[in-house]
């Protein structure tokens, strides 16, 4: 008996979704708890609204991810790249080491340079222009993906000057758009446990809006399947939904599922050993059908693997995020083939799901 009034609720809940309902925090909830067949019908949901909105083409940037380096004020629990200065292995890279990165991104003829590193605690807003400006040197007209609201914060009491003012700064100096990453779970009770020495839940969410506001747009992250609850994660979609409505700032969702076997946070026994698949594929469909106000829902490849990537094209996403050639966040978390994903590999697998590959800019104009 109780599995069937559950089955009816899952139904009706995704056949007033598709007629226009927006979702409740409790809907979305019980929809990210559903276990059994009632699953494919919410990927089969989730798939029909990602036709609606954005048609059969799945997406693709040309990028590059930069380390600078891996020392960070921060060293959050579910991390597995931070380091400490006195750390084996900690680096930071200078102009020359910087600027080597940044040719050879060029030679790829990437559009998209990432900034992927710690929060080095003796970086300024001063350094963070330097950087963007031997980019720039080397190559010219590359958008610059960089800085968190993190980020922003640590150069704004560093520089005791206000957020705006960085922002401000950042923008005139040629970063193209921020990066929402620093997000976690947005619930201070999760970010206690995982990332105590990042903003919190209220700053995040300030600067982000700042950051909109200044005619910055930003990707949208969560990461999930580490301490967090399903109703943490709705709480958190939910914010991101809100911010939305408010500024139409973010360019996509960003989904990165946590990778666990190198973190203090699984090897103190704090969190489970990752998501399972079930739960990416439904964190992809219910983000589809919650935020009813994005566009573009990413899945990261690096972090899920390439046939669990297909599925997630048909469980909402349309999204493939970058070539990106380096990505040793992921990697010194315990993740391999995270690196490089050729583009004629994502062709290969896009087309087997009988949909389109388009290069795009990191703003989703097609290339
Ligand atoms: S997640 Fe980012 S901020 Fe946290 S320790 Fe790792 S590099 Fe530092």
């Amino acid at each position: 008996m109780k599995e069937k009034r559950q089955l009816a609720t899952v139904s009706t809940l995704v056949s007033d979704v598709l007629e226009g309902h927006r979702l409740n925090e409790p809907e979305a909830t019980l929809l990210l708890k559903t276990q059994g067949r009632d699953t494919l019908a919410i990927l089969a949901a989730a798939d029909e609204m990602r036709e609606r909105r954005v048609g059969e083409t799945v997406t693709f940037v040309r990028n590059q991810n930069l380390h600078v380096t891996n020392i960070c004020k921060n060293l959050c629990s579910f991390c597995g790249f931070g380091r400490k200065i006195s750390d084996e292995g900690a680096y930071c890279h200078d102009k020359a080491g910087i600027q080597e990165q940044a040719r050879l991104a060029y030679e790829r003829n990437v559009t998209e340079i990432c900034l992927l590193s710690g929060v080095h605690p003796g970086f300024t807003l001063d350094t963070y222009i330097d950087m963007m400006h031997w980019i720039h040197e080397v190559a010219p007209g590359v958008h610059i993906h960089a800085f968190s609201p993190d980020e922003v914060a640590h150069a704004a009491h560093r520089g005791n000057i206000t957020s705006p003012d960085v922002i401000a700064r950042l923008k005139d100096e040629g970063l193209g758009t921020i990066q929402g990453t620093a997000a976690e779970i947005l619930v201070d009770s999760v970010r206690k446990v995982i990332c105590p020495r990042k903003v919190p839940t209220a700053d995040w969410i300030r600067i982000i809006k700042e950051s909109h506001k200044a005619g910055l747009r930003s990707t949208a992250t969560i990461m999930y399947g580490s301490y967090e609850t399903a109703e943490d994660q709705v709480e958190h979609l939910s914010i991101l939904r809100g911010i939305q409505d408010e500024t139409r700032g973010f360019t996509e969702l960003v989904t990165l599922p946590f990778v666990h076997t190198n973190t203090p946070l699984y090897q103190q026994g704090l969190a489970r050993a990752g998501p399972t698949g079930r739960e990416d594929l439904l964190m992809l469909a219910v983000s589809r059908l919650f935020l009813d106000n994005f566009n573009n829902i990413q899945v990261a490849w690096g972090k899920v693997g390439l046939k669990m990537t297909q599925l997630a094209l048909l469980s909402g996403a349309n999204d493939l995020a970058g070539t990106m050639f380096t990505d040793d966040v992921t990697g010194d978390a315990g993740a391999s083939g995270s690196d490089y994903l050729d583009p004629a590999d994502m062709e290969r697998i896009v087309t087997d799901v009988g949909r389109k590959l388009r290069q795009r800019t990191t703003l989703y104009e097609l290339v």
